[in-house]
């Protein structure tokens, strides 16, 4: 059995990322994003996630994401859950 679920992040999800959990960070910040879709290959751990981190709940930028990195699977859950 894997052990990584399928999660079911809805488009619009607002993620909240610590510099730790999302790669490639090489200026190691923290990144808030707002989901525009997220893949379900899993690579180590993490997910790719595209979405936009311009605006949450309002992207203001002309293109359909702006953002795309890979996001800890375990940061994806606390999100989901509601604790951030
Ligand atoms: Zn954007």
């Amino acid at each position: 059995m894997s052990a990584l679920r399928r999660l079911d992040v809805p488009a619009g999800t607002r993620l909240q990322l610590f510099a730790a959990e999302w790669r490639p960070n090489p200026c190691g910040i923290d990144q808030l994003v707002w989901t525009v879709a997220v893949f379900h290959e899993p690579v180590g751990g993490y997910l790719w996630v595209r979405g936009h981190g311009c605006a949450l709940g309002q992207p203001d930028c002309a293109a359909g994401w702006c953002w795309e990195g890979q996001v800890l699977v375990a940061a994806i859950r606390a999100n989901l859950a509601g604790t951030r």
